[in-house]
């Protein structure tokens, strides 16, 4: 994928001189000349690289690296100081507010080159390691531990703002029958067909993981029971259309699902709720499987 930079730059001649450098490197160069508003431009542009200009018309560079360094989403990024005027005193300060590396404007064109280029790798690098910490390597979903993560934080958002929030809990029916008769690598690739369903069927602000063996998590937040249902049924009458078969005889899959809503189950903890649609499913389940059960409701 291309790389792209975000420099910092409020001489124009200097910013086509840059460009110059990197006019035969596949890179996408995005530029602001004022470093205002520079979370947003960040938010927007999802930036590999900074580089920031020491000095600049109503802030500096060190500001704008303890302004970006203050924020834990914008830890991993590289800041490169590319400046004039560096000398130790500066580079001292650079270092201490989390510069990553620094170079004088009237440098060699290829040291700059290889200076990004070695903060891109090792920025490539970090992105490897966070995405493999968070998604389970079968079906591509989050992992448990970042459901956790993300089930604190949004069950306390919703907590202390009031608002609608719900937790499901989906479980394959008789997968163990299937791993018997097809064999591993179809269940294998059942689940992932039923990821890929999940996936497909929510919003970009809900939270799919892989809960444990034949179990997701989903977190619909901003989402009322209604709604969460509506999800619910959309990917369970996807799945109950999946053939595993290969040959002959067509084998049918399906899921159950548990719903529990902060507002309507009142859960006091993160704990609670996950404990409420675990509840819920295991009444799906009793209920006669490839069905939807809510917590304290019919
Ligand atoms: P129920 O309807 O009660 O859920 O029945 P079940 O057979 O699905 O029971 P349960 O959920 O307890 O069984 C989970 C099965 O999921 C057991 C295991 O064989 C299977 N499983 C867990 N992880 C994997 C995996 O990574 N790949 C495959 N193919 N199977 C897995
Ligand atoms: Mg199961």
């Amino acid at each position: 994928m291309t790389s792209k930079i975000l420099i910092v730059e409020d001489t124009q001649k200097d910013f086509d001189s840059f460009q110059q450098t990197l006019v035969n490197e596949k890179f996408i160069i995005v530029r602001s000349s004022d470093g205002k508003n520079l979370f947003e431009l960040m938010e927007k542009e999802n930036p590999d690289l900074i580089i920031l200009d020491l000095i600049l018309p109503e802030t500096d560079g060190f500001e704008l690296c303890k302004i970006i360094r203050s924020e834990e989403r914008f830890l991993n990024i590289p800041i490169l100081f590319f400046s004039s005027s560096l000398n130790m005193d500066n580079k001292l300060l650079g270092l201490q507010l989390g510069a990553s590396d620094f170079l004088s404007k009237d440098c060699d064109s290829r040291e700059l080159i290889i200076k990004i280029k070695n903060l891109l790798r090792t920025k490539r690098l970090y992105d490897d390691v966070v995405r493999l910490s968070v998604v389970d390597s079968l079906t591509h979903v989050y992992n448990r531990r970042y459901f956790q993560h993300r089930l604190r934080d949004e069950f306390e958002r919703a907590r202390r703002y009031d608002r609608d929030f719900c937790c499901l809990i989906i479980d394959v029916d008789k997968f163990k029958e299937v791993n018997d008769t097809l064999g591993h690598p179809i269940g294998d690739k059942a689940l992932k067909s039923i990821a890929d369903i999940l996936r497909s069927n929510i919003r970009t602000a809900d939270i799919l993981c892989r809960y444990g063996g034949d179990e997701f998590g989903l977190l619909l937040p901003e989402t009322n029971f209604q709604r969460a249902y509506v999800t619910a049924e959309r990917v369970r009458s996807k799945v109950e259309k999946i053939n595993l078969a290969t040959e002959e005889k067509p084998v049918f899959i399906s899921l159950s699902c548990g719903i529990s809503s902060l507002v309507e189950g009142g859960a006091l903890g993160m704990e609670e709720l996950v404990t409420q649609a675990d509840v819920a499913l295991y009444k799906a389940k009793k209920a006669g499987r490839n069905q939807i059960s809510f917590y304290g409701r019919k």
